[in-house]
Parts: C-alpha cells; sequence; structure tokens
C-alpha cells in the first residue's frame, strides 16, 4: 500500500531524529522538535527520506 504524497511529505519532513539517542520525533514545518521526547536533547536531524541503501 503506497502512501499518498501528501502522507509521505508529513511523515519524511517533520520527523526529526535525535543526533543523541535516534528517537524519532514530530517537529512542525521545516522546524525540528524542541527537544528530544526521550532524553531532552536539542540535537536533531531531519529523517531521511527515499532509497534504500542511498549513498
Ligand atoms: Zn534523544
Amino acid at each position: 500500500m503506497a502512501l499518498s504524497p501528501v502522507a509521505t511529505k508529513r511523515v519524511f519532513q517533520d520527523v526529526w531524529i535525535c543526533m543523541n539517542c535516534s528517537a524519532k520525533n514530530k517537529g512542525q514545518k521545516g522546524k525540528p522538535a524542541a527537544k528530544c521526547r526521550k532524553c531532552s536533547s536539542k540535537r536533531m536531524r531531519l529523517k531521511k527520506k527515499g532509497k534504500k541503501k542511498a549513498g
């Protein structure tokens, strides 16, 4: 079952990964979550989207 483009965008664009514990955190459009929900770290990276085994 394929996700719609809208759902894909929402899932991948607004999900941030904690660089400390790798927890997924929901952000808001283009902005990371204020802090990690698990470890309260503020270091986030945007989740990479798309291809498996890329790069
Ligand atoms: Zn964390």
